[in-house]
């Protein structure tokens, strides 16, 4: 393999490089990153139960970021989808509330 740093041609078991010294091991963890659980659960519950599915995706963001975990995609898309879903149920409940208004006002006027 190469170094990340200086580009040299390194061992494959070196942790540090011996040309620029540079810390090789830390370069390997991050470039094999862990995906967050909570993005899978976040994006997975987005589209079940949106108000969960949007605090789990919120969580695993934050999580991803602190962690320096895979996954913050996921989560930002598990928290565009809850929000949307959570807009639109909103309106629809909205639209619901008003057909019923003018329902009403209708009946009054007869
Ligand atoms: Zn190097």
């Amino acid at each position: 393999m190469f170094c990340k740093n200086c580009g040299r041609e390194i061992s494959d078991s070196a942790v540090v490089c011996p040309h620029c010294g540079v810390q090789i091991a830390e370069f390997k963890k991050s470039a094999s990153k862990q995906t967050c659980t909570m993005a899978i659960v976040g994006f997975v519950l987005s589209f079940l139960v949106s108000v969960a599915g949007l605090i789990c995706s919120i969580i695993a963001r934050k999580k991803c970021r602190e962690e320096n975990l895979e996954g913050g995609g996921l989560a930002l898309a598990g928290i565009i989808i809850s929000a949307v879903e959570i807009v639109l149920g909103i309106i629809s409940v909205l639209v619901v509330i008003i057909y019923f208004v003018v329902f009403l006002g209708f009946l009054a006027s007869l």
